[in-house]
């Protein structure tokens, strides 16, 4: 393998992107992969150096090889000019946040969003004087009657948490950007490999590299990407927060990258097909899975994203709490936990009637969420035949 240049990178594929980006033969000492960097100390050779902060590397706080790799990959697999790095998904929630808001400021946020950022903006965002607003994730240009003149940004996450609406984010977008709002999106759910944010219009997206990128159930990482006329301000705003994310995490991360789009290829077709034969069974009243006509927001889905992940949703027809308890309880192979996109299946009972606010979550039965793993099909939908009996017996 020789280094290849800018150039010869550009005219890749993919694929092929994806198995070359970031690696660096040279520095490696011919090895494939660039090794974890640690490290807080990075020695200058002489004051001028020092004084002309001539050299690429500095101290362990403001990025290292290790890093450079994966945000030159990330970024190039996002369209964006630059990505930053941080500890977890939620991190990279606030750091964006944080780069786009100020005291006095309106913020717009879906409905749907991920429980932990609607805490961030009622607890310390308010406290620093930001208002926030939710909306209904269904509102593509009528969020025009939302924005007010001090609206600094509009947060969207599609599809939304836990009930998997997708948002028209161009439609958003154009609003936002005609008002002088900065656009930020949760894109964690599609990876840039099925939703190219800054393409339709994202400013600043935050990717939770815990999930898919990860895949393995083993990290936790942030990353957040921008647009041209956003990186600097994300940038200045993670630089002075002193949150670099350990060596090992970003180290593991590249390694999740070489089989990403595999990995994703293969949980959209395990999850299609579980959701489909769930979406049978008479126990189901119905399922919230974009890539299933049923969908209601099929249609956007089908115009703005590539492909589906293995993270889907339902609502079961009336029964007790002891019985979906008698379902959960006895599985096999689902284990019962937060977090998603390992290689592993979860099942998570959830509900979002308590913290809804623009919009009422009221379904007839009780909802559950799964991520669909790399196990054989056929051994999931076994073990979910048996659990059904449970659910059936304990009616
Ligand atoms: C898990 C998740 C996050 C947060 O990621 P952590 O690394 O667990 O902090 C953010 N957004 C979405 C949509 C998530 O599912």
């Amino acid at each position: 393998m020789r280094n290849l240049d800018p150039e010869a990178k550009a005219r890749l594929r993919r694929r092929s992107r994806l198995v070359h980006l970031g690696r660096d033969g040279e520095a490696s000492q011919g090895f494939v992969n660039v090794p974890p960097y640690r490290g807080s100390t990075v020695v200058y050779p002489d004051v001028a150096t020092l004084k002309s902060r001539g050299q690429r590397y500095t101290y362990g706080t403001h990025g290292t090889p290790t890093t450079d790799a994966l945000c030159e990959a990330w970024s190039d697999l996002s369209g964006a000019a630059g990505t930053v790095l941080v500890p977890s998904g939620l991190a990279a929630i606030v750091v964006a946040l944080m780069a786009a808001v100020e005291a006095g400021g309106h913020l717009l946020v879906t409905d749907s969003v991920y429980q932990p950022t609607r805490i961030f903006c009622d607890d310390a965002l308010k406290r620093m004087g930001v208002e926030t607003t939710y909306y209904d994730p269904r509102l593509g240009k009528e969020i025009a009657a939302l924005m007010r003149p001090n609206t600094k940004a509009v947060f969207v996450e599609s599809p939304g948490s836990q009930s998997l609406e997708v948002q028209d984010i161009p439609a958003i977008a154009e609003v936002a950007h005609a008002g002088g709002a900065c656009v930020i999106a949760d894109n964690t759910w599609a990876t840039p490999l099925f939703f190219s944010p800054h393409a339709h219009g994202v400013d600043i997206a935050i990717e939770a590299g815990t999930k898919y990128l990860s895949g393995h159930s083993d990290l936790l990482l942030g990353l957040v990407t921008a647009a041209p006329d956003w990186f600097k301000r994300l940038h200045r705003a993670v630089d002075s927060m002193g949150i670099p994310p350990g060596p090992e995490d970003v180290f593991l991360a590249l390694r999740g990258l070489r089989t990403l789009e595999l990995r994703l290829r293969e949980a959209e077709r395990q999850g299609l097909a579980l959701a489909q034969w769930l979406e049978a069974r008479p126990e189901v009243q119905r399922v919230f899975h974009p890539a299933l006509p049923s969908h209601p927001n099929h249609a956007l889905w089908r115009r703005d994203f590539s492909g589906s992940s293995g993270l889907f949703s339902l609502i079961l027809r009336p029964v007790s709490e002891r019985a979906v308890a008698a379902l959960l309880d006895g599985l096999e192979l689902f284990g019962l936990g937060y977090s998603w996109g390992g290689y592993e299946s979860l099942v998570i009972p959830f509900d979002c009637s308590a913290y809804r606010t623009a919009t009422r979550w009221a379904p007839v039965g009780p909802a559950l969420r799964f991520s669909v793993g790399l196990e054989d099909i056929d051994d999931l939908k076994d073990d979910l035949e048996r659990g059904f009996e449970r659910l059936r017996a304990a009616s």
